[in-house]
């Protein structure tokens, strides 16, 4: 599984659509200060599902959209695409069909996120498991964001060992067995409802 090309319309500083390819092998990404780049980075976490908007370095999750400046109006929603190369056949299970597919996120003003993938409408949930089943995502130690290497080499134990974890592929499964102890709990509360009813009852 490869991450093909990067399209951004209305995000952040790149009000106009803008594609980034990517290649095989190395990519870089060069230009003077404030021209973007970690803007870049930060739309591949933002299509990953990344919903903290102090990762965006912003307040709320809508100041990811182009703001406008003096010469151009403010944009309602932004739109970031991310197209997958899965020749390899490495996607997760039930995404696994095609030779290629798109996802995305968008965002609009007062409407919150709506997410894709593969052109059918999926939860934020369904990308971030999808790229954790890949060993990958928003919070991958693969991105590295600036002043990042400082604060890792200052983390506690338990941070670090979620990269570890994050790495070694497990992260997924952390998520779903949170999720069924909270599925248990909810079943086990039923229980204990139905209980007090048939002891009303009898
Ligand atoms: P440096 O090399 O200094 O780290 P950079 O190339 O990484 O810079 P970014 O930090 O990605 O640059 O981009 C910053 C630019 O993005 C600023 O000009 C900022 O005004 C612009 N920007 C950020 N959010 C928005 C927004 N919502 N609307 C319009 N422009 C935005």
């Amino acid at each position: 599984m490869r991450f093909d090309r990067l399209r951004l319309n209305g995000f952040k500083s790149f009000v106009d659509p803008t594609d980034l390819i990517i290649r095989e092998g190395l990519t870089g990404v060069v230009g003077p200060n404030g021209c973007g780049k970690s803007n870049l980075l930060e739309a591949l976490r933002w299509v990953m599902g990344e919903n903290r908007a102090k990762a965006m370095r912003g307040d709320g999750m809508e100041d990811v959209i182009f703001a406008g400046t003096t010469r151009r109006a403010a944009r309602a929603h932004a739109e970031v695409t991310l197209t997958i190369d899965n020749r390899d056949r490495l996607a997760p299970a039930g995404f696994n069909e095609n030779d290629h597919f798109d996802i995305v996120r968008r965002i609009t003003r007062d409407a919150g996120s709506a997410y894709k993938i593969g052109g059918g409408d999926v939860r934020a949930r369904d990308v971030q498991m999808l790229f954790a089943d890949a060993s990958t995502g928003a919070h991958s130690p693969a991105l590295v964001r600036q002043g990042q290497i400082s604060e890792l080499i200052n983390a506690k134990p338990k941070n670090r060992r979620r990269i570890l974890e994050e790495a070694a592929g497990i992260s997924g499964l952390y998520q779903r067995r949170h999720e069924a102890e909270l599925k248990l709990n909810g079943a086990e509360n039923n229980l204990t409802r139905v209980d007090d009813t048939l002891d009303q009852l009898s």
